[in-house]
């Protein structure tokens, strides 16, 4: 029987969950490593990181990808990676305004 949509999340989210629980058996100082995520440009652990071709992904962003993946949303890993564009400038955005209130705080003191 063909799985349904439903099944194949929670199946990919488990892997991915299995991921970090691996990375971190191997290695728990990656629990304390982070990264820029190629994909959100979230700062990120690297626990359940994956690098496909150039890019590292994050865990969320390894759900995305393997979960697109398996419902045949996406074949390559370059369609998330433009899907993803406006959530990366939004995250840049964020950042930015973040910095300038911080900036605002100093100034103010
Ligand atoms: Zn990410």
């Amino acid at each position: 029987m063909e799985k349904s949509k439903e099944e194949i999340v929670k199946e990919m989210q488990l892997v991915a969950e299995q991921m970090v629980i691996d990375d971190l058996e191997e290695n728990p100082d990656l629990a304390n490593e982070y990264f820029e995520c190629d994909c959100c440009g979230k700062n990120k652990c690297l626990a359940g990181s994956i690098q496909y071709g150039e890019y590292r992904l994050c865990n969320d962003c390894v759900l995305l990808a393997e979960t697109g993946f398996a419902l045949g949303k996406f074949n390559d890993i370059q369609a998330l990676m433009d899907a993803m564009e406006d959530t990366r400038l939004e995250e840049l955005c964020t950042f930015i305004k973040e910095e300038e209130k911080r900036a605002d705080r100093q100034n103010s003191n």
